[in-house]
């Protein structure tokens, strides 16, 4: 029997879309994707379980499937034996405490006796246990934003991406429990074949997370200048210069990071580059 590497999704939520997308970008497209049960893929040797987001560091513990993808809020909130292997990228929110934004908030001690509606009573009771202050944690499994409102807590520890829901509901964040993102974890006892399928896909998802944090880019420079723009450009290797059809002009191609690419863009036109193209880049293997 063929081995095949067992990863299991979230059926629906956040991180549906974008966990789909991640396989897709690596290949590997869903058999009968609507149905969100049990799927495989024609382009590797995958099995596809969508679960709960909460049950996915269990069946990864329990081995029931070798990988998967969940936040890292879930994770450490289930305190289960299932490895991190890769950070995702997406599905970033933090967990963090919240009261109503006309209360005085004077440091962590005021949370002191207070009543804390989260569902993620593991996470919030290390974090108050960590920092010494007693608490009473009511564990609700939704809509923990409302339960100031409804008299039900006097502080909420809930998920925040903008801070949109907490605003609307009138709360202010005060701390800051856990940064989170979705991550690839992985079964603590797989097969050495499953390693070696896992090593595979985990080429495939460096390949692609580095193509997303590069940019292609082209320029025209005049000839005279490009000793300066090269030296802006640091390339794979170095970047290409080809001549243009024009005399005293060559066309360079290069490669840009995401975190430098403003500036450089900047500098390179400051240096006399003209007429710059910015390209995606679909996947990167260095
Ligand atoms: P399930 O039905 O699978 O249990 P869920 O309702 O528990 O789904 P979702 O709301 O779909 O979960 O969120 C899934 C994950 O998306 C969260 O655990 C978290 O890691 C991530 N996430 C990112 N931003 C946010 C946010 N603003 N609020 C909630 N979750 C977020
Ligand atoms: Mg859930």
């Amino acid at each position: 029997m063929v081995q095949k590497l067992r990863i299991a999704i979230q059926k629906s939520g956040r991180l549906y879309d974008d966990s789909v997308k991640l396989l897709s970008e690596c290949g590997i497209d869903l058999r009968n994707v609507r149905e969100r049960l049990r799927t495989e893929s024609d382009d590797f040797p995958l099995e596809v379980f969508f679960l709960r987001d909460d049950d996915i560091p269990q069946y990864v513990e329990d081995g029931v499937a070798d990988i998967g993808i969940v936040g890292e809020n879930v994770l450490y909130e289930k305190n289960r034996q299932a490895e991190v292997v890769e950070e995702l990228g997406f599905g970033k929110c933090r967990l963090s405490i919240a009261i109503l934004r006309n209360q005085h908030y004077d440091g962590i001690r005021t949370l002191k006796g207070k009543r804390i509606a989260t569902s993620y009573p593991f996470l919030v009771a290390s974090y108050l246990k960590q920092h010494n202050v007693e608490a009473d944690i009511h564990e609700i499994s939704g809509s923990v934003e409302i339960a100031p409102g409804i008299g039900l807590a006097d502080v909420v520890a809930d998920l925040v991406s903008s801070g949109s829901t907490l605003f609307m509901n009138g709360l202010k964040e005060v701390e800051t429990i856990l940064q989170s993102q979705a991550v690839l974890i992985k079964n603590k006892d797989l097969s050495k074949e499953q390693l070696d399928l896992l090593d595979k896909l985990l080429f495939r998802i460096k390949a692609v997370k580095k193509a997303k944090r590069n940019k292609y880019v082209l320029l025209n420079a005049p000839n005279e200048k490009l000793g300066e723009i090269i030296a802006l450009l640091p390339g794979m290797k170095s970047p290409s210069v080809l001549p243009l059809a024009e005399t005293g002009w060559s066309s360079v191609h290069s490669v840009l990071s995401e975190d430098e690419f403003w500036e450089k863009i900047e500098q390179l036109k400051a240096a006399g580059a003209q007429g710059i193209l910015v390209v995606p880049i679909e996947k990167m293997v260095v």
